[in-house]
């Protein structure tokens, strides 16, 4: 009698969710031929999206957020870089770029994309979103090229989640630091935050948000509050209020939606077009599809990348657990806290329910961040980055 088949597991993307799914089965069938682990993404790195607001300040290198493949995933790694198309739950196969791969187990873990809210097309293209490592450097691009073009800086960034939060603070940092490089000594220039809520960080406590938006209009930030952003001219954003400001930078921060669900027969999605799932994270008429990270829809489960590692290795559990005939976990999310960071040495956080600010918040960030980067290697290229910034200019190159 011939051996059977192994059983054939695919990952799609290598972020958070599909890394951690990956090192979770990894860890159980890499000596085992009767098991098949395959990834396919569509970039060849891992995006270690926490410190890409420093990627676009000058403050972390590029290649210090984004980690090959091939030096964070352990032995024999089956890895193919294309971009999936479509996916077909009845034949069991992925339509890619480069060819079909047929699965018995499938983990699609593809994230999500900026939402732009019903911004204008023409608009869209004039604002630069904050989402892959592209869109960073063409940041940190945009902003040393006005000043080598001796033009000041007029930013407005939109959204006052903690992704626009950390983002203006490190840019109002990153243009302090730009004006003595360029030996500029006193210039007009501008820094406004705009955002739809009545206060900074929603999903953090009063206080919090509070506190950030105290520190921020004292380094000269403008916060306009219940507004939003309708349109964005040549120059100028223009708000629903009517109100105009001018703008020769505008960073998209506003938040996040699931790329659209590329199933066949479709899927039932929610309102943010992240496809609903059961308690054990597979497809509702499907044991065999699981959706993890930021294109899942799971009650209050956020689109984090604490939730999505946690989702990542629930699901790559559960995976084995089916393997092995047992019965599958429901997948119960315990949320550790959130933290956001106001650039050099001021941070937000809120751990069990409790609020810190400043020092020791930013302290509480760093060391967290830094416990998260994957690889010895990559934590201490962080380290030295950080260390660098604390005695010499910021980067400013491309
Ligand atoms: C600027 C920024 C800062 C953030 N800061 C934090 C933070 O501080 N803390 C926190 O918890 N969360 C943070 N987040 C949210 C966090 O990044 C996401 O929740 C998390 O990345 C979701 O993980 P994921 O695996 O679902 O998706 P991702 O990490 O986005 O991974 C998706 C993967 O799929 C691949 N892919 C996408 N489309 C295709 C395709 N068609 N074909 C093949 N491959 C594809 C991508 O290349 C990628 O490898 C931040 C997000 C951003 C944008």
């Amino acid at each position: 009698m011939g051996r059977r088949a192994p059983k054939k597991i695919l990952i799609l993307g290598a972020g958070f969710a599909g890394i951690y799914a990956f090192f979770e089965l990894h860890g159980r069938y890499h000596k085992d031929p009767s098991v098949s682990l395959r990834l396919i993404s569509a970039t060849d790195y891992f995006l270690f999206t926490p410190l890409l607001h420093e990627v676009a300040t000058g403050g972390v290198s590029q290649e210090n957020v984004a980690f090959d493949i091939y030096s964070i995933a352990p032995c024999c790694l089956d890895f193919v870089k294309a971009r999936v198309e479509s996916v077909d739950t009845r034949a069991k196969s992925v339509k890619t770029t480069v060819g079909e791969f047929e699965y018995d187990y499938l983990v699609y873990a593809l994230g999500s994309t900026t939402n732009f809210f019903g911004l204008p097309p023409a608009a869209q293209k004039r604002v630069l979103p904050l989402k892959t490592l592209a869109d960073a450097r063409v940041i940190k691009a945009r902003l040393v090229g006005l000043f080598k073009n001796g033009e000041m800086p007029h930013v407005v960034v939109v959204g006052g989640g903690p992704t626009g939060v950390e983002v203006v603070a490190e840019a109002h940092e990153y243009i302090e630091e730009l004006m003595k490089t360029f030996r500029i000594l006193k210039a007009p220039h501008a820094l406004t935050l705009v955002h739809a809520g009545s206060r900074l960080l929603p999903n953090f406590s009063a206080e919090l948000g509070y506190e950030a938006a105290q520190v921020l209009k004292k380094r000269g930030v403008e916060i306009v509050a219940n507004d939003r952003v309708v349109d964005v001219g040549r120059d100028e954003v223009i708000l629903a209020s009517g109100r105009r400001l001018s703008a020769n930078v505008v960073i998209w921060a506003a938040g996040v939606k699931a790329h659209p669900a590329p199933f066949n027969p479709a899927v039932e999605t929610d309102a943010k077009g992240r496809i609903i799932v059961t308690e054990s994270l597979y497809l509702k008429n499907d044991a065999h599809v699981f959706i993890v990270g930021d294109a899942a829809a799971l009650s209050d489960v956020p689109m984090t990348a604490q939730a999505a590692v946690a989702m990542g290795r629930a699901a790559g559990d559960n995976i084995a657990r089916d393997i092995e005939r047992e019965p599958m976990k429901i997948f119960s999310y315990w949320h550790k806290g959130d933290m956001f960071s106001l650039g050099q040495w001021f941070a937000g956080a809120e751990i069990g329910g409790w609020p810190f600010f400043g020092h020791f918040a930013w302290w509480l960030w760093r060391t967290t961040y830094l416990s998260k980067v994957i690889g010895f290697r990559n934590k201490i290229k962080v380290m030295v980055d950080w260390t660098l910034n604390i005695f010499l200019p910021r980067d400013i190159g491309i």
